[in-house]
């Protein structure tokens, strides 16, 4: 398995974006984090960076949620060093405008780490709302990404990421195989 040691290239390229100023690739940058969100559906961290990743036009956003992901990742710089291309895909091309784009990845977020989850077998949902522990959608409502829940009389759960901070730790998964320094 070379999973590690390409997460780690990916890691090292973003840190030398952040570092240099430099503008930060937002297909790695969202690639990144939907990896640590398969180990860590409600890492808050990744969640921000996933979504930044997507939010057009907004640099500074996306280069500090780079940060803020590498901080809170224990993020140590390695010695490899050099460009690196990534293959698109994932961005869908029929999105009309940011907030679609923003709904339509969170949903391909979302399927992807159910998947991972085997909610099949295991019944793990992702978002989960904290009221009811049911999974969520992402819609878009009023002008805003928002995750909705269909407990009690249908609620929005929570503003696509904008999550409390606070999240039950029963929702949380293990590591498994990944190695997390720090
Ligand atoms: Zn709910």
């Amino acid at each position: 398995m070379d999973d590690r040691s390409e997460r780690e290239r990916r890691l090292d390229a973003l840190y030398a974006a952040v570092r240099d100023g430099a503008t930060v690739d937002r297909q790695a940058a969202f690639d990144i984090a939907m990896n640590e969100l398969e180990y860590f559906p409600l890492h808050a961290e990744a969640s921000e960076l996933a979504e930044a990743s997507v939010a057009d036009d907004d640099e500074t956003r996306l280069a500090s949620a780079a940060a803020a992901y590498l901080d809170a990742y224990g993020y140590e710089p390695g010695t490899w060093a050099g460009d690196q291309e990534w293959t698109a895909g994932i961005f869908p091309s029929d999105a009309a405008d940011d907030l679609s784009a923003l709904v339509a990845v969170a949903e391909q977020a979302r399927q992807a780490i159910m998947e991972s989850l085997q909610y099949q077998s295991t019944g793990r949902v992702w978002p989960a709302c904290p009221a009811h522990g049911l999974g969520t959608s992402p819609e878009a409502r009023h002008g805003t990404g928002i995750w909705w829940c269909d407990g009690g009389d249908g609620h929005v759960a929570a503003e696509i990421g904008h999550w409390a901070a606070s999240q039950p730790s029963r929702y949380r998964t293990e590591p498994g195989s990944l190695s997390r320094g720090g």
